[in-house]
C-alpha cells in the first residue's frame, strides 16, 4: 500500500540559513559543499533550492517571501509519463518519485514537462532529483533537510500528519 509522503514548508518560520540545502547536497554527494557559515545560496547541483521573492505594488515593496523548491512527488507525474527511457518511476511504498541515472540520456524533457522545473542534471548530464531521503525514511529516520532545520520549518510526512501539524500550529511535540 502506498503511504504517500509530502514535504511541508512553513515559510514564516524559515530563517534562511541554507542548512537544509547544504545537508541535502552532503547526503547526496553533490559538491561544492560550502564551508560554514554559508554567506549565499550554495552553488552547483541542488536537489532542494530556497528562493526569495519580493512583492511590489507600484513602488511599494510589500516584503519578501521564501519558497522551498524541490520535487513534489506528484501522483500522476508527467515526468514519469514523458520519459521515453523509463528512467523515472515511483516507489510503491512511499509514493516517492525516483530516478535511474543509468537509463537517463539527458534529454531534459522531464524538466520541460515538470510544472515547477524540479529536475536538475549532474556533471554527466544525468537527471538529479530529490529522493525524499528514502533510505532514511525506510530506516524510520527524518529526511536530511528536516533533521537539520533549526527552525522546524520543514516537515515530511503523510497528508494526515501534515494536516494534524497545521491544526496544531506546528507545535514541537507534534513533529518529534
Ligand atoms: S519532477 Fe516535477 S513532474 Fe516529476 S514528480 Fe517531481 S514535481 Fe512532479
Ligand atoms: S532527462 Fe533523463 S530522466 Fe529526464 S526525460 Fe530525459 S531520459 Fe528521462
Ligand atoms: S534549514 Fe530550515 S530555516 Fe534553514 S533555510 Fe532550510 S527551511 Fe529555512
Amino acid at each position: 500500500m502506498i503511504k504517500k509522503m509530502a514535504i511541508y514548508f512553513k515559510s514564516d518560520k524559515c530563517v534562511k540559513c541554507y542548512a537544509c540545502v547544504i545537508a541535502c547536497k552532503l547526503v547526496h554527494n553533490y559538491p561544492p559543499h560550502p564551508i560554514s557559515p554559508p554567506v549565499a545560496e550554495p552553488e552547483g547541483v541542488s536537489l532542494l533550492r530556497l528562493y526569495e521573492y519580493s512583492s511590489h505594488v507600484g513602488d511599494d515593496n510589500l516584503g519578501f517571501h521564501l519558497q522551498l523548491v524541490t520535487c513534489m512527488h506528484c501522483d500522476d507525474a508527467p515526468c514519469i509519463e514523458e520519459c521515453s527511457e523509463l528512467a523515472i518511476y515511483k516507489d510503491l511504498e512511499y509514493g516517492v518519485t525516483l530516478t535511474d541515472k543509468e537509463k537517463c540520456i539527458g534529454c531534459e524533457i522531464c524538466f520541460d514537462v515538470c510544472p515547477i522545473n524540479a529536475p536538475c542534471y549532474d556533471e554527466n548530464g544525468k537527471i538529479a532529483l530529490c529522493d525524499m531521503c528514502i533510505d532514511r525514511l525506510k530506516a524510520g529516520k527524518k529526511t536530511s533537510c528536516q533533521s537539520v532545520c533549526p527552525a522546524e520549518a520543514i516537515f515530511v510526512g503523510t497528508a494526515e500528519e501534515i494536516r494534524a501539524l497545521k491544526d496544531n500550529g506546528l507545535k514541537k511535540e507534534s513533529i518529534l
